[in-house]
């Protein structure tokens, strides 16, 4: 947290989070959450979206817990103004847009009256981005020309309902409803019951735009039976009218190869997104729970040291990625120039720490198929005479604290002169702010990623159970010994040591080419 060092106020932020998927929010959106002091988030904005917030950024949940009420709207007002006070930058994140049903112009109204300054970032509401996710577009030249958004749930606090229901149904068009899901049956019989055509297609969205997406289509006089049926339950849109006729047609989200399956990514914070991304975009529900978390060596000025001297050495040996992206984050804090390495050949035990290098402008020289140290030793073997053998040559070994010493014995046994290089260290992570270990306890997952030997051996420390019916996917052969040392046999492991070939057998394992 950073509080404010003197008296100035500082800016408050509305920032629609969109309906759910992470992607949906706007750039300006997700750079105020990036540099927010404070957060203050309610029940629909997504947690993944919390993740984008610095570590000391102080989150304040203000929506409905199991058992207990939201905090009261007047509170929320007074909690914004007493965070401009101390925060210079408070980001207000409201699911969908701030200004549609979100109460956000109750919010916005009382920061003008204290004086805060305020700005509004506008975000996809759920009342288009519902239907579209469903395959229903709100207007389609074939069927409409307008459409309305109203409320099914009004203020309590109101006298009488000021719900226009004969003006909603005379109105042409599509008819799209939020928080309409408690008074489903009595909103539909009411719009009947003032003229609105009981055969009219209607749908009921669930979840829009999450993984947990659930869609239900019937007419106006069926469509309460039906959601009943389904056991489909807020937050939920609404909508009503001939563009539902297209649903079937136009749905492509239930249809991403990944719909619908829980899947469990065991990397570190840093390195998820890659993965959780790619599961994201096919349509996977990402649970992630990063096992290990990188931090520095524990001998710091020994590392310094290393990379100091690295020019002086014929090899350069990396062990993996985070090796790589330890290494020349501190090469660069002392030499400005990639030229200063000199003339080193350099060695990766795979196409993942490959591609890491390739990011820094260099290419390897010696590289297996698969990334184990075993095989670089092979491929050293068949390779080396090309690069005048190993034998009195001077090699430094990048890798981590924890790592096997294969690599060090082996060549060390062919006369190669090695000094090690020991980048960073892997520690259990003990911060779960999405609740994914409940989650896994409660809910269960189809399929756990383990992506090294050490998110398996931290992942086994949590002592969460293996979910029943749950597949596990490895990245490679010697993660999958390490499962085998807990008794366990994956159901499938990646061809090459990289994301995109553990993507592949996460999508054949859940029977897609
Ligand atoms: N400002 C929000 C709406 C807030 S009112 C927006 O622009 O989307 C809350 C209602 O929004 C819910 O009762 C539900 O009707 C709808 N809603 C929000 N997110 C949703 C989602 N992911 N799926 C379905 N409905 C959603």
């Amino acid at each position: 947290m950073k509080a404010q060092s003197n008296s100035t106020t500082g800016t408050v932020y509305l920032v629609g989070a969109g309906p759910g998927d992470p992607g949906l929010m706007t750039v300006r959106g997700r750079q105020l959450l990036e540099q927010a002091d404070c957060v203050v988030y309610d029940a629909l904005s997504s947690a993944a979206l919390l993740a984008w917030t610095k570590p000391d950024c102080d989150k304040i949940y203000v929506g409905k817990r199991s058992g207990h009420h939201a905090m009261p709207q007047a509170s929320i007002n007074a909690l914004l103004v007493e965070c401009a006070q101390k925060y210079p930058c408070t980001v207000r994140l409201k699911g969908g847009d701030p200004y549609v049903f979100g109460r956000g112009g109750e919010e916005a109204a009382d920061l003008a009256a204290a004086g805060v300054p305020f700005q509004v970032v506008p975000g996809i509401s759920s009342a288009i981005a519902g239907p579209a996710y469903a395959g229903i577009p709100v207007t389609h030249r074939s069927h409409c020309t307008q459409f309305t958004v109203f409320t099914g749930h009004e203020d309590a606090a109101k006298p009488q309902s000021t719900l226009d229901i004969p003006g909603i149904a005379a109105a042409h068009g599509t008819k799209i409803m939020l928080m309409g899901m408690s008074r489903l049956r009595q909103t539909m019989e009411a719009l009947i019951a003032a003229g609105q055509d009981s055969s009219t297609p209607a749908a009921a969205v669930q979840w829009a735009a999450t993984p947990r997406q659930r869609c239900i289509t019937a007419t106006v006089g069926t469509l309460a039976d039906a959601v009943e049926q389904a056991g489909l339950s807020s937050p939920a849109v609404v909508v009503i009218g001939d563009v539902v006729s297209e649903a079937p047609r136009l749905d492509w989200y239930s249809k991403l190869p990944l719909a619908g399956k829980r899947i469990v990514v065991t990397r570190t914070r840093e390195q998820a997104s890659a993965l959780s991304s790619r599961l994201a975009e096919l349509g996977a529900d990402v649970m992630e729970l990063p096992t290990i978390r990188i931090t520095d060596p524990t001998d710091r000025r020994d590392f310094a040291q290393a990379v100091v001297d690295c020019p002086h050495y014929d090899w350069l040996i990396f062990s993996s990625p985070n090796g790589v992206k330890r290494f020349f984050r501190a090469f660069f804090a002392v030499y400005e120039d990639i030229r200063e390495l000199g003339g080193a050949r350099i060695a990766a035990v795979g196409p993942g720490t490959a591609a890491e290098l390739k990011k820094v402008g260099l290419m390897v020289d010696v590289m297996p198929k698969k990334a184990v140290a075993e095989e670089l030793i092979a491929e050293f073997d068949r390779k080396g005479e090309e690069f005048g053998g190993v034998a009195n040559v001077t090699m430094l070994w990048v890798h981590s604290e924890k790592g096997r010493d294969v690599i060090y014995r082996e060549l060390m046994k062919r006369q190669a002169i090695v000094d090690e290089c020991i980048a960073y260290n892997t520690v259990p992570e003990t911060e779960d702010p999405g609740g994914t270990k409940n989650r896994l306890r409660e809910e269960g997952a189809d399929i756990i990623t383990f992506t090294s030997s050490s998110t398996v051996r931290n992942f086994m420390a949590l002592q969460i159970p293996i979910p029943e019916g749950c597949r596990i996917v490895s990245i490679g052969p010697v993660t999958t010994s390490t499962l085998k040392e807990y008794g366990l046999t994956p159901d499938a492991e990646a061809e090459t040591h990289d994301i995109p070939s553990l993507v592949q057998a996460v999508l054949q394992l859940s029977g897609q080419p």
